[in-house]
């Protein structure tokens, strides 16, 4: 079976490619390799799903990279800006930030939950491209 260490979770937003090709590489990620799930708001259809298959669907992506690739650390991205988040008047205020570490926690623990044997690292990424811890 082939194997890779991390599925990473993160937006559609095409103003994050640069950015996350860095972080890829400053989490030693980019040679071992790891899954990658873009989904438009991230983290947000698991942690506030329109509707409950949402969440189940999010759930059944992260157990095929558990399964199949034997990943046992998920890392969590939301960012800046973001457009399924609709908070465009509050960008780089504490309410923005306040919001993603929520729905981060909340999506923390319904993984861990589902998968308790794994490792979950939030992130919040900024459109310069520095991604700080969330907890
Ligand atoms: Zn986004």
């Amino acid at each position: 079976m082939a194997e890779c260490r991390a599925c990473l979770v993160y937006c559609m937003d095409f103003r994050l490619h640069e950015s996350l090709a860095n972080f890829f590489a400053e989490q030693k990620l980019d040679g071992d390799g790891a899954d990658v799930i873009r989904i438009g708001g991230a983290i947000k259809s698991l942690a506030q799903p329109k509707e409950a298959r949402d969440r189940e669907f999010f759930l059944e992506q992260l157990n095929v990279a558990y399964e199949l690739h034997g990943v046992r650390q998920f890392y969590l991205i939301n960012h800046e800006d973001c457009g399924a988040y609709g908070l465009e008047d509050v960008i780089d205020s504490p309410e923005e930030l306040a919001t993603h570490r929520e729905d981060l926690r909340v999506a923390k623990a319904l993984i861990q939950d589902r998968f308790p044997d794994t490792e979950i690292l939030t992130y919040f990424m900024r459109l310069s491209g520095t991604a700080e811890v969330v907890d």
